[in-house]
């Protein structure tokens, strides 16, 4: 596969860098500290045309192919050092516009996609419980039919931009006796009356995107907003994660070409016993190694995105590139730590960061334990 980028690209890359630098660096400390989210860069980031980048001219957006949106977004998380902010940016391209796009009636793409765009419309994709994580088609939430609405009751927790989303996609029981078959997705409105929500959820990391709890209670939601047939809520949740797999970490890929950057300045930089630590084999072996994870996890997320811009199915190539490169970003943040010493650990030098942010990689999205059992149930293992 020739991932070589072309000179228009090339350049798009730069501006894009450029603009994270400029744009969307500000404050990312004190709203790591506080756990807020930056709105101001939301609304930049729709305006620059960020939230555009999957989405047809037709619904507002410029209908890039897959690569090049990889690209911009792992440029963003190069130039922007909040990697709360920018797995925000991809859990909304991802995990919200994709399955509209992939699923939803024309009706309901008209509605929703020009104000996702827009920067005027955030939502949240609400799949896990408290006794349904890993095992997710286990589901309790149920939406029973009753004429032309569903009665929807149940309880969503650890959920992306739940405080703050103005509507929620929401995976349901439709048919308790079906099992995984049994299950549809809808597009519910934050308003809708029996919808409460709980506050922001406080975490070690990524703490600049919001996350928390959301409750249904007799939520009545009109048949229009089912999002596909009833019963597809399991094909539509095995689509979307293998966007969602392939591409949420792009950001973090980013950030780990970022940190090599300041970790290989900092080794030449730094002198101890009359040296640059970068001339110690225990620091460059270090080095070493966070560029071939780099490498490796670049090349795992660009394979992906190239069979999608195919139309090819990328199950397996989804699976291994959310395993390696969440697992290579929690390697190398602990990695640039050591390399920096007591700097590394001191949380206004920014270095550890990194690291907190880290460890949400190998959890969401299905835990690393998950993406090895479905890599090996396609091996036919
Ligand atoms: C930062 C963050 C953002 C999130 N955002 C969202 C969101 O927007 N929407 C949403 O719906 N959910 C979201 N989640 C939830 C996430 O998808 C779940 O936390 C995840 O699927 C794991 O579920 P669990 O936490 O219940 O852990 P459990 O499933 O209880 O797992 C606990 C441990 O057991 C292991 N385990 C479980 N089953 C197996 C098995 N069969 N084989 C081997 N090991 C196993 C796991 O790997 C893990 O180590 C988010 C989570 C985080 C941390």
């Amino acid at each position: 596969m020739d991932f070589a980028w072309t000179p228009e690209q090339q350049e798009l890359r730069k501006r894009i860098i450029r603009f994270a630098e400029k744009e969307l660096t500000h404050s990312v400390y004190q709203h790591d500290r506080d756990g807020t989210f930056p709105y101001d860069s939301w609304q930049k980031c729709a305006d620059f045309g960020i939230l555009g980048g999957n989405v047809p001219e037709a619904y507002g957006g410029s209908g890039r192919d897959i690569l090049t949106n990889v690209m911009i977004m792992e440029a963003i998380g190069y130039g922007c050092r909040d990697n709360g902010f920018t797995l925000a940016l991809n859990a909304q391209l991802w995990a919200v516009q994709h399955p509209i796009l992939e699923f939803a009636s024309e009706e309901q793409k008209q509605a929703f996609l020009p104000e996702l765009v827009a920067g005027r419309l955030i939502g949240a994709f609400a799949i896990t419980e408290p006794n349904a994580g890993s095992d997710a088609f286990s589901m309790e939430t149920s939406a029973v039919r009753e004429g032309d609405a569903y009665l929807l009751n149940g309880r969503k927790h650890y959920i992306g931009f739940s405080p703050i989303a103005d509507f929620f996609i929401v995976f349901a029981r439709t048919d308790p006796k079906a099992g995984a078959w049994g299950i549809s997705a809808f597009l519910v409105d934050a308003k809708t009356e029996g919808l409460t929500r709980g506050a922001n959820s406080e975490k070690m990391g990524t703490r600049t995107m919001p996350m928390g709890e959301v409750m249904f209670k007799d939520c009545r939601i009109p048949v229009s907003s089912r999002l596909g047939g009833e019963g597809v809520g399991m094909s539509l949740f095995n689509d979307t994660m293998d966007w969602e797999r392939s591409f949420i970490l792009a950001g973090h890929v980013g950030a780990m070409a970022k940190q090599l950057d300041i970790c290989i300045d900092y080794a030449k930089t730094r002198k101890q016993f009359g040296k640059a630590i970068g001339s110690y084999q225990s620091v460059s072996n270090r080095i070493a190694d966070m560029r071939v994870r780099l490498e490796t996890s670049r090349l795992l997320m660009y394979q992906a995105a190239s069979l999608k811009d195919k139309g090819e199915k990328a199950a397996l190539e989804a699976r291994m590139a959310n395993l390696h490169i969440a697992e290579s970003f929690l390697a190398s943040s602990l990695d640039a730590i050591r390399i920096h010493g007591g700097k590394g650990y001191l949380s206004e030098f920014e270095i550890e960061r990194d690291l907190r942010d880290s460890v949400g990689g190998v959890i969401y999205s299905g835990t690393s334990d998950i993406q090895r059992n479905l890599i090996s149930r396609i091996l036919g293992l």
